[in-house]
């Protein structure tokens, strides 16, 4: 047994991560029946004899499930190619038929890549179709089979369409990998093929990990981790995992390749087997279905139908904005940048569109309309509203919608007339002028005192409807003379 220790020092390591994520496909019906595909219903209750596995029964294949395909795979830049499917044989009750229909040596789409929001490229293998398996819930002993003393089954899962996408051992570490389901995840959605709730395993994650000294390319022994349903967990089990193998490399030891399951209440790994006992899964060509197809027109019609996607996205509103992809992604990421785009057409200042919309808008817009937000904007770079006040009327919009303009007006924010605020600048000094010699004076630190002792007190002064960059720059342009 190694024994982990809490904090371990990995520098000289570089971890290496390659992620397999399934994702269940947005049909109405499953895979190869007309059963429904739902989530939540009665267990058992969308269920009939294709996706019970009865002697007899025969698929017939969903052509909407292949079109979802064809859209991921366009979106994930592949090559869409003629496939076969095939049955993968064992025997587990949450599959009554003792085989899973999947893809094997001919994937529907091969070799593509999605794009980080810092924009490097991380290599697709395949993604290719293959049904879902029933579900089995364990009770008693925590869920786990071993300690369980009977097991429930729920087929409604079984025979529901999945697209299994193989990503290239190209992400880095924890981050990395959470980008790249983040993504993913985004473009799934954008694209109508799965409603990427990993909250109700529509997207499953499993993780391949391995580590390598730092300066060397040859890929390390890699363990695959299971059962992990969230993005936190996502990057709890690489963590951990990168620790565990460097601590057995550098105490001497190998790493031996397993299959090891994430355990969120404990924060660790196990070993659920090694590769030595992992299945022999006895491919082959599935007899009851023929290979599939999709006609050259029929897939550049679905390409035409592909929305813009969130790389685009990111990009279009980068250059509208004018900075780097990466400040964009959280907004796209929210599905703001549409909005976004309309209020700086309606002539917003652009850089307090970026900040309020990933800072103060993170809980979406409410009823908050591009032409008001853009106003709004206005009325703050132009100095007749306050940060903070700025920030009461964008609550008080989304809450209840309306005009920028009469909002303020209402609080009170009414916009403070230069000339009014310099007199009371000058009155203050005139008050305090033992500090307003020491903010003449004094070096940058007493300057900086000083400023904020009068911003305050102007602030004061007028309940709060000052300015403050403004006032710094009367009292910086007074001592100037
Ligand atoms: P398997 O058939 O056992 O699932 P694959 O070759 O299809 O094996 O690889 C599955 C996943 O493992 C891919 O996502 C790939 O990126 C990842 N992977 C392969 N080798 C490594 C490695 N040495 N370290 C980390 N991930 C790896
Ligand atoms: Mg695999």
């Amino acid at each position: 047994m190694v024994k982990i220790l809490n904090s371990l020092d990995i520098k000289g390591w570089e971890t290496v991560i390659g992620l397999e994520v399934h994702a269940e496909l947005a049909t109405k019906t499953k895979m190869f029946s007309s059963a429904l595909n739902s989530f939540g219903g009665e267990p058992n209750s969308n269920t009939d004899p294709v996706s019970l596995g009865l002697p007899g029964s025969l698929p017939v294949l969903n052509e909407k499930a292949v079109e979802l395909a064809i859209r991921v795979g366009l979106a994930l830049n592949c090559q869409v190619q003629k496939s076969v499917f095939a049955r993968k044989n064992y025997f587990y009750p949450d599959m009554p038929k003792a085989y899973q229909i999947s893809q094997f040596d001919l994937p529907i789409n091969k070799e593509g890549w999605l794009e980080l929001p810092d924009g490097r490229r991380i290599g697709i293998e395949r993604a290719h179709l293959e049904e879902d398996t029933g579900k089995i819930t364990h009770i008693g002993g925590g869920g786990r089979i071993h300690e369980a003393s009977y097991s429930l089954i729920d087929y409604n899962r079984s025979g529901v369409p999945l697209i299994e996408i193989v990503g290239a051992p190209e992400l880095r570490g924890p981050d990395d990998a959470r980008d790249y389901v983040s993504e993913l995840r985004s473009i799934l959605v954008t694209i109508g093929a799965s409603d990427g709730k990993m909250e109700e395993g529509s997207l499953r994650v499993d993780c391949n990990v391995s580590v390598r000294r730092d300066g060397t390319e040859e890929l390390g022994t890699r363990c695959e981790i299971k059962n992990i349903n969230s993005l936190r967990s996502l990057g709890r089990a690489i963590e951990y995992e990168a620790k565990r193998q460097i601590e057995i490399i550098e105490s001497g030891q190998e790493i031996e390749q397993q299959t090891r399951h994430w355990d969120e209440a404990e924060g660790r790994t196990h070993k659920l087997r090694s590769k030595e006992e992992a299945f022999d899964y006895r491919y082959f060509p599935e007899p009851d279905l023929v290979p599939v197809e999709p006609s050259e027109e029929w897939i550049k019609e679905i390409a035409n139908s592909l929305p813009p996607l969130p790389r685009d996205r990111r990009h279009l509103l980068a250059e509208a904005i004018g900075v780097e992809p990466t400040e964009t992604s959280l907004i796209v990421e929210r599905d703001l940048d549409t909005f976004a785009l309309q209020a700086i057409s309606s002539n917003a200042d652009k850089n307090r569109v970026l900040v309020h919309l990933e800072n103060n808008l993170a809980d979406g817009i409410g009823k908050l309309t591009p032409e008001a937000f853009a106003s709004l904007t206005v009325m703050e770079t132009n100095g007749e509203l306050t940060a903070t006040q700025t920030k009461r009327v964008l609550a008080d919009l989304v809450e209840s919608g309306g005009d920028p303009q009469g909002i303020a007006k209402s609080h009170g924010f009414e916009s403070m007339d230069n000339s009014e605020l310099e007199e009371i600048v000058e009155r203050i000094i005139s008050e305090n002028s033992d500090d307003w010699l020491s903010y003449i004076n004094g070096d940058e630190t007493e300057r900086k005192k000083k400023s904020g002792f009068f911003v305050g007190l102007i602030m004061k002064e007028t309940s709060g409807q000052a300015d403050g960059k403004i006032v710094n720059q009367i009292l910086s342009a007074k001592a100037e003379n």
